[in-house]
């Protein structure tokens, strides 16, 4: 059930965002914190309270792709072709800046991210505020991305040292009920026919490249093999929890190296330990655990009940809830939580880039 916001709530988010002051919205992907992208003050905002590193450029959200002509210099026709057939929806391109940006949203690179997102609460506000609207996820840095409203406002008031009324820090926030797609969207970088995936997401290079079949399409690496960072937020670290987040492929590592890891991981003798992955694997592991923990003579390294367990049915279900269950689970006093990773296809390989950066890795 989406909670929507009524068309009053949104005119009045508008008017914060015109008047230079912050709003915290649905989209599709994950909740954001969105200020007026040509006003430099109000951006500043947005780093503040946030708690984001400067040289982390944002992404720009438009209503159309008719709005791109007052924030992008020019659109490669490739832009225009993944915009025409993915937009609105999850698909960031980045692409070259117009010079009128202020630089603070660019983080002074040249060229500028643009997303027209699909919630139907995004895309009012953006057609009642009438301009283009920066907007990080709306979470302290660090922290996972929130993708409920609830979510959004623990995290930023953890940063805050005011709240008034409804608004906390001069901040409005907007309810649009749970996000659909639960990660954030995919970032392309396009610069003529080459299409650089730099963020999984949920649409993936196979779907580009249907679009575009005659661009160069290159991949977003496997996390595995990321040494070196192609977007600058990719450097930091990112959508942590409270808990250390273990990130465990069954495909390499068997139930009793992940029983060691977790030993080594949390403090010594008990400690609670949350699971989560795509059924079956998430509650059999969760057995295979608490089972190597009830062995004679052996330590008891961790305590997983059905309470601290939590399974989809596929990995698009995985990515709905990923966020949900780290603060969940944080919210159950876990020290740990293992983060089971899918198989590297479709949105699994998003998914398993977000846990294994969770992770530390
Ligand atoms: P967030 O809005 O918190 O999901 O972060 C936006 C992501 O887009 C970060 O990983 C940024 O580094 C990336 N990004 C934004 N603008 C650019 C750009 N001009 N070039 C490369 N990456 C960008
Ligand atoms: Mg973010």
């Amino acid at each position: 059930m989406k909670a929507m916001a009524s068309a009053e709530q949104i005119q009045t988010a508008a008017q914060a965002i015109r008047d230079g002051r912050l709003v915290v919205f649905p989209t599709e992907t994950v909740y954001g914190l969105g200020a007026d992208a040509g006003n430099e003050e109000a951006v500043a905002r947005i780093f503040a309270a946030k708690g984001r590193p400067a040289d982390n450029p944002l992404i720009v959200h438009l209503e159309s792709i008719a709005w791109a002509e007052a924030v992008v210099d020019r659109l490669p026709p490739v832009a225009g072709v993944l915009f025409e057939r993915f937009s609105p929806g999850p698909l960031t391109l980045v692409l070259p800046a117009h010079p009128s940006l202020p630089g603070i949203v660019t983080a002074g690179l040249d060229t500028v991210a643009v997303r027209i997102p699909s919630h139907p609460v995004a895309r009012a506000l953006l057609a009642s505020c009438g301009r283009p609207v920066a907007a990080p996820s709306a979470n302290r840095s660090g922290e996972p991305s929130p993708t409920t409203v609830g979510m959004a406002r623990a995290s930023l008031e953890r940063g805050l040292v005011s709240s008034v009324g409804g608004e906390s820090g001069g901040i409005t926030y907007i309810d649009g009920g749970p996000c659909e797609v639960g990660l954030e969207s995919t970032v392309a970088a396009v610069s003529g026919r080459r299409v650089v995936i730099l963020r999984p997401g949920s649409i993936g290079a196979d779907d580009l490249q249907r679009a575009v079949p005659d661009a160069q399409i290159a991949d977003a690496p496997s996390v595995d093999r990321i040494d070196r960072p192609v977007s600058p937020g990719l450097k930091h670290g990112h959508y942590r929890p409270g808990a250390t987040v273990i990130a465990h492929d069954p495909q390499d590592e068997s139930p009793d190296r992940l029983r060691s890891r977790i030993l080594r991981t949390v403090p010594e003798g008990r400690a609670t330990v949350g699971v989560i992955g795509i059924a079956p694997t998430a509650v059999r592991i969760a057995a295979e655990i608490g089972r190597a923990a009830g062995r004679p003579g052996n330590r008891r390294p961790a305590e997983t009940n059905q309470g601290l367990v939590r399974e989809a049915a596929d990995a698009r279900e995985y990515a709905h809830n990923l966020y949900r269950w780290f603060v969940e689970l944080d919210g159950q006093g876990c020290e740990a939580i293992v983060a089971i990773l899918p198989p590297d296809q479709g949105v699994g390989r998003a998914l398993r880039d977000r846990i294994t950066r969770a992770a530390g890795g």
